[in-house]
């Protein structure tokens, strides 16, 4: 297969492609054009890409002779004018199925995967970009509120006196949750965590955590994945919560339900019975925030406490994020050259697909 691998927008600081996975793909046989300068913000020169085996391209020259274009963000037009009908584009496409922009590649003839649609299988386990992602973005949440708060994170018995440990509170204990917690206990806090899967309350225990049990609240659903809680067990939930963030100093929410905005957990009122100099990341910002006063891509100081809403947080680490990333898109990539006949009929590139012969499939 002919690959071909952009530079991102200014925002986006990943590469799909790491030059390791390049090396790979063309000991197996591929053959990867890269645009120049498309990892130098990951760490991976021009000159990395060349040793692996890839070919450096300009933008106009990038893709028009790919068969397949991956990318980490959604490509911009220029570049997918140039692609031939029938190649194929793959990355976190933001599959909405009213997406405009989904519209605009089933006009172009194209085949788009989008990779947030990886189904949560074993199979597909090594092309999970949500999970691989949420790794990135569990543990820079942590060291986003241990640089904001006013105290350090670990007890200290010093000549100057102990200092007592950081408590800190994890909503949402999925890939970012768990990942929030491990890195919080490495640095010392006193760390406890809620979800409203019970199944995860051993995997918070087994990192050192303690878990906030909330009576006669399960909210599992399909896949693995939560629901929304009934309203009943809303009202204990937010009982529970409202009063365990009073002793709190870092809260870590992550809780997402997939396919629905981000349930709302921290109420405004809540904010403001939390101590001064506490702080919130909250990792959910852009699907509409755990925290009433979350704002994506701000901080925003509320009675004392400052709420962080990051937005786009697994680009702030952009060679390890590029890595995991460039692992997943290589699995798919090997996988995709493997299946024969439809691939619409392949369990795992036919939940995938949103665009196809000049149509846009049911998306997110
Ligand atoms: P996610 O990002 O959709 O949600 C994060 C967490 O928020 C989940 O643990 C969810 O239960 C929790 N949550 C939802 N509503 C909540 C609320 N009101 N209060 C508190 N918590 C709430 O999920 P995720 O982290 O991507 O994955 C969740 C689970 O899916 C994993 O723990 C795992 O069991 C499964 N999974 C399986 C695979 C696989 O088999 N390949 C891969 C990844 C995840």
């Amino acid at each position: 297969m002919r690959i071909a691998v952009p530079r991102e927008a200014d925002d986006e600081q990943r590469v799909a492609l790491i030059p390791d996975s390049v090396a790979r793909l063309v000991r197996g046989g591929h053959a990867v054009t890269v645009e120049s300068g498309a990892g130098s913000r990951a760490g991976f020169s021009d000159e990395a890409y060349t040793t692996a085996g890839a070919t450096i391209a300009g933008r106009a020259a990038l893709a028009s002779a790919a068969e397949a274009l991956v990318s980490v963000g959604v490509p911009p037009d220029d570049l997918l004018s140039t692609l031939a009908r029938g190649a194929i584009v793959a990355g976190l496409l933001d599959p909405a199925p009213d997406a405009p922009h989904l519209a605009r590649l089933a006009q172009r003839g194209l085949t788009a995967y989008a990779m947030e649609l990886v189904p949560r299988t074993t199979k597909a386990q090594s092309m999970d970009v949500l999970s691989s992602q949420a790794t990135v973005a569990g543990y820079k949440a942590v060291l986003i509120g241990a640089n904001a708060l006013p105290r350090l994170l670990p007890m200290l018995t010093t000549a100057a006196g102990t200092l007592t440990p950081a408590r800190c509170f994890v909503v949402g204990a999925g890939v970012a949750g768990l990942q929030a917690i491990a890195t919080a206990r490495r640095l010392g806090a006193v760390v406890s965590a809620f979800d409203v899967r019970p199944v995860v309350k051993e995997q918070v225990q087994s990192l050192g955590a303690s878990f906030l049990d909330v009576e006669q609240v399960a909210a599992e659903g399909e896949g693995g994945y939560a629901r929304e809680l009934a309203a009943d067990q809303q009202q204990r939930v937010a009982d529970a919560i409202g009063e365990h963030l009073v002793t709190q100093d870092l809260v870590i929410t992550t809780a997402q339900i997939p396919g629905r905005p981000a349930p709302r957990i921290i109420t405004t009122a809540m904010v403001e019975r939390m101590r001064p100099g506490s702080v919130i990341v909250d990792l959910a910002a852009e699907s509409g925030g755990n925290c009433e006063v979350t704002r994506a891509g701000e901080v925003v100081q509320h009675h004392g406490v400052a709420v962080h809403g990051p937005a786009g947080i697994a680009s702030s680490v952009p060679t390890h994020a590029s890595q995991m990333y460039s692992r997943n898109i290589q699995t798919f990539l090997e996988h995709i050259a493997g299946v024969d006949g439809d691939p619409l009929a392949d369990p795992i590139l036919g939940p995938m697909c949103v665009v196809h012969d000049g149509a846009v499939r049911a998306g997110r």
